[in-house]
């Protein structure tokens, strides 16, 4: 249920339907880093057929506690399973973040979604409805696996 207090500027909901544009799979500063869980690690060590050990050795870094995947080695900044540029390599099993996006609790906040993420993604305003339950729900599943 939600809490009572001021309206989040998404109550009314927002349409986002992914349009395969493989913005967010592309370095953007803070946005850089695909952050995977065990969960994630678990998924795609099962995609490659390796064990989440061998996964996380050769696809993976980690600072701070927290494991992400490494860069390509042209250092282009771009997700190290993004192919032609806008085609996720591993979409089956891409990781929560990927999934989630862009209701993430850091975009998630009014000026940050106009300026930012709105002009940035073109999947913003189109396609499926996402109620505030919905988006609050995914929200509430990313904060729960930090
Ligand atoms: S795992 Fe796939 S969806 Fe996620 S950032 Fe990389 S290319 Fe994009």
């Amino acid at each position: 249920m939600s809490k009572p207090g001021p309206k989040p500027f998404y109550h009314e909901g927002i349409r986002f339907e992914c349009q395969g544009s493989g913005k967010c799979c592309t370095s953007r500063g803070s946005y850089g880093y695909v952050y995977l869980t065990l969960e994630d690690r678990k998924r795609f060590a099962e995609y490659f057929g390796l064990s989440t050990a061998q996964f996380t050795q050769q696809y993976c870094n980690s600072k701070d506690g927290h494991v992400f995947l490494k860069d390509p080695p042209e250092a282009s900044g771009d997700c190290i399973f993004l192919e032609d540029g806008n085609r996720c390599g591993t979409y089956e099993a891409r990781p929560g973040q990927c999934r989630t996006w862009p209701f993430w609790p850091e975009n998630m906040k009014a000026k940050i979604w106009r300026r930012e993420i709105a002009s940035f993604c073109p999947g913003v305003g189109k396609g499926k409805l996402h109620t505030r339950e919905e988006i609050e729900e995914i929200l509430k599943r990313s904060s729960s696996e930090e």
